[in-house]
This record gives structure tokens, C-alpha cells and sequence, in this order.
């Protein structure tokens, strides 16, 4: 994957840190493992960390559907609303994934996101098909990023956002051709919103299905969904605590 834009570099000692999950699963552990209160009403939930102040910010949940806002532009007006509210010296995604057998990946691993894009956004027209896509290469460059893979025992690679839990042939293929070692629902659009705020991001996604795999991912996601937050909540407070420390 070729990326049109690059968000920041992450300055030494990132004093405000927010934390973006789309899913309350996923949150929880995460809030647990970093010593935050419960779901508290409306307000963000708050630590302080190696220095940093941290609080994790969700879409929170549908009331009419009864479920979790996830997905892309939930993601982008959470965060959105989040920023204005409160500027960030760094953005931190954390959440699950669709991983690749075919790239070495299983349940539960940790893919940290060197770049992301819109795999399911397809403009024939030249700019117009960059500003879809939006490919952004996320802050760390590729030292940082394979320290930290070495400690936390993560992949570093491609991971691609869509609408959508399934994926079609043609982006199967796409996948393929781009070394993608993740799919979410996501972080693409994050990556927009951290690009107008001038904010650095990182995202570490833990793999809860295996989306080259026989299995259909819906039932694999839910049956892997505990344990792999679980990973995830054990790695935050390590990732936390390194992206802090200088
Ligand atoms: N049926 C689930 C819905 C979860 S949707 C439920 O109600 O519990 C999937 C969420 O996990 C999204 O936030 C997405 O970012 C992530 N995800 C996990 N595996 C995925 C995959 N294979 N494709 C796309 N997103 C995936």
C-alpha cells in the first residue's frame, strides 16, 4: 500500500493521550487494565500514565438499535467531537481485527498498523480516488514501530477499513496484492480526523477472526471477542506507557 498522506511524527512526552474503541467489550478491559472507573454517564474516562493524562473515548451505543456505534463514520464523529472538545498530543486506537492466515497471523495476535486506507472505497477519478481511499501512513516510523512490536510481540503491517464484516472477492484479492495483515472497521477514518487535527496516531489491533479462513467471521469474531480484548487490555498499559516515556 502506497500512502498519499502521513500524519505527524509523535513528539518526545505526549502529555495528553486519547484512547479511541469502538466497542464497549473491547473498552472495558482496556478502561479496567489502565485503572479507569466503569461507564460513568456521559464523561470520558480518565487515568494518568507514565506523566500522561489519558481518557478513552467511544461512539457509545445506538439506543434505537441496541448496539455498539461501530464502524467508520461513527468512529470519525466520535473522535471529531472528542478533539474539538479537547486537543490531543496523540491518538491511540485500540481495538479488534480481521487477520490473515496467509499472513502468518492467528486469534488473539497483535498487529500494529504501520498505514491504513478504505479497501471498500472505489472513485475512478484521479484525486478524488486519493481523498477516498484516504492510504495515510500512520506516526511512528519504522524503528519506533518494530521496537515496540518486539516488545509487546506484535505484527507491524497494513490495516484497511470498510463498512463491513464480510469482505468481497475483489477485495480479498486487494488484500493480497498489499501485504494487509488486518481489516477493520475503523481506523481509516480516524487517520482522517487526526490528519485535520494535526495529531499523531497509533493503533494496535488484536485479531478476533481470520478472515482467509473457512470459519465465517461472525461466528469466530464473537466466540474470540473476550479473549483477544483481553490480549489487548493486557498489551495497553505496556503500549501506553512506552509511547509515553519519551
Ligand atoms: N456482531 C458483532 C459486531 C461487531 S462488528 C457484535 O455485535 O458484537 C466488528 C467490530 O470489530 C468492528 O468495530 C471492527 O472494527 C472489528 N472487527 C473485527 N473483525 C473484523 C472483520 N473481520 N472485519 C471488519 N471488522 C472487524
Amino acid at each position: 500500500m502506497r500512502p498519499d498522506f502521513a500524519l505527524p511524527p509523535l513528539a518526545p512526552h505526549p502529555h495528553a493521550i486519547t484512547i479511541f474503541i469502538a466497542m464497549e467489550s473491547e473498552a472495558a478491559p482496556v478502561a479496567r487494565a489502565l485503572g479507569m472507573g466503569g461507564p460513568d454517564g456521559r464523561a470520558p474516562r480518565t487515568a494518568t500514565l507514565g506523566g500522561a493524562r489519558i481518557r478513552l473515548v467511544t461512539p457509545g451505543r445506538d439506543e434505537i438499535a441496541l448496539a455498539d456505534r461501530i464502524g467508520p463514520l461513527h468512529a470519525a464523529l466520535a473522535l471529531e467531537r472528542a478533539l474539538a472538545a479537547e486537543p490531543a498530543d496523540l491518538v491511540v486506537n485500540l481495538g479488534t481485527a480481521g487477520g490473515f492466515e496467509s499472513q502468518g497471523l492467528g486469534i488473539a495476535d497483535l498487529v500494529l498498523a504501520r498505514e491504513t486506507m478504505f479497501h471498500d472505497a472505489r472513485v475512478g477519478l484521479p484525486g478524488f480516488d486519493a481523498v477516498a481511499r484516504a492510504r495515510t501512513r500512520l506516526s511512528l516510523d519504522d524503528a519506533r514501530l518494530e521496537a515496540l512490536a518486539a516488545a509487546l510481540g506484535a505484527r507491524v503491517g497494513p490495516v484497511s477499513t470498510g463498512s463491513s464484516l464480510d469482505a468481497t472477492a475483489a477485495e480479498l484479492a486487494q488484500f493480497a496484492a498489499t501485504g494487509t495483515l488486518a481489516k477493520e472497521m475503523e481506523l481509516a477514518a480516524l487517520a482522517i480526523v487526526c490528519r485535520d487535527h494535526a495529531t499523531p496516531l497509533v493503533a494496535l489491533k488484536g485479531i478476533t477472526d481470520l478472515v482467509d479462513h473457512h470459519e465465517p467471521v461472525e461466528s469466530a469474531f464473537l466466540r474470540n471477542l473476550e479473549r483477544t480484548c483481553a490480549r489487548i487490555a493486557e498489551a495497553a498499559p505496556a503500549l501506553i506507557g512506552l509511547l509515553a516515556a519519551r
